[in-house]
């Protein structure tokens, strides 16, 4: 599978697996759908291709690579909220039975008698009990296992796990290279869908792909676009809408603030320190989202309430 972007990152993995200097633990960190996973896949490839000569990230024909690409290689061990190894996949976070579970396979002889790559995906996903139990495991790695985890954000990640992985950023891709990608699509769509795959290649494949998914995005695009620049009424009653169909005010409050912070490099004056004043209340609104216990229709209210006070002051 070719691999959109991360030249460093790849570079990087690439020079150290030649030289036989990888490290026990990476820390893969960036937004998601960027291809995190994607090079994390095609590190264990590079480590357990069974082919003699290979570019990085496997020959993809063998049969140790035909298992990697269905996910069923037994040297790869992946945990993630989704993918679980005990725990229920409704239970919020990762639980401290995946990470012993993680373990005990880890420990066992490899099946292909090489490498072992265990790949946890969604860090900040784990209950504290989990950190802890993974934290043990990466103080006693065991011969040829590397760990790639990856994460979305560092905050939530005990210090002590960060400080025992190597950390690489992934930053967004450049709109030039997801362009090629979306293609296939009419070309009046293809500028609104590059904007919201907003360089995340895994979110530009599914918009190139999955029809459904696209025209679901585009509408709510189009939704959040309006919503931002209506009168206060219609956003109440978006807010009150929420309460009962909850995670869409995360969705606008993205939006909103993409859009926000391209106006902002172009204001000046009083409109720059404005649209900064907006900017920041939307982005504590999210913050306070995170947390437990919020009244999401009150949060909402507040932030449309204040969002009008400032718009007033242009008047
Ligand atoms: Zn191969």
């Amino acid at each position: 599978m070719e691999i959109i972007g991360h030249e460093r990152p790849l570079a990087y993995l690439r020079a150290v697996a030649t030289r036989g200097e990888l490290a026990h633990a990476y820390l893969f960190v960036g937004p998601a759908g960027v291809g995190k996973r994607a090079v994390a896949e095609a590190l264990a490839r590079e480590l357990l291709c069974s082919a003699k000569r290979h570019d990085f990230g496997g020959c993809g024909a063998c049969a140790d690579c035909a298992l990697m690409a269905n996910r069923a290689h037994p040297d790869v061990v992946t945990l993630s909220p989704a993918e679980r190894l005990l725990t229920d996949a409704d239970k919020k976070d990762i639980g401290i039975e995946d990470v012993h579970e993680l373990t005990r396979r880890l420990a066992a002889t490899a099946w292909r008698g090489g490498w072992r790559v265990a790949i946890v995906d969604g860090v900040e996903r784990m209950s504290r009990d989990a950190m802890t139990a993974l934290l043990k495991t990466l103080e006693e790695p065991g011969e040829r296992t590397v760990f790639v985890l990856i994460a979305q954000t560092l905050s939530g990640i005990l210090p002590t796990i960060r400080s025992r992985a190597v950390p690489l950023a992934f930053t967004p891709v450049a709109d030039d290279e997801l362009a090629p990608m979306l293609a296939s699509l009419p070309a009046g769509e293809r500028a609104p869908a590059l904007a919201l795959a907003n360089g995340r290649p895994g979110i530009a494949v599914r918009l190139a792909n999955d029809a459904e998914f696209r025209e679901r995005a585009l509408s709510e695009q189009r939704e959040y676009h309006t919503l931002l620049r209506a009168a206060l009424p219609t956003q109440f009653s978006f807010a009150e809408a929420e309460s009962r169909e909850p995670g869409r005010l995360e969705g606008f409050l993205s939006y909103a603030a993409a859009e926000l912070r391209k106006d902002l490099a172009a204001a000046v004056g009083e409109r720059q320190q404005r649209i900064a004043a907006a900017l920041g209340i939307m982005l504590k609104t999210l913050a306070s989202l995170a947390g437990a216990n919020v009244n999401r229709r009150l949060a909402a209210d507040h932030l449309f309430f204040q969002l009008d006070g400032l718009r007033r002051q242009t008047v």
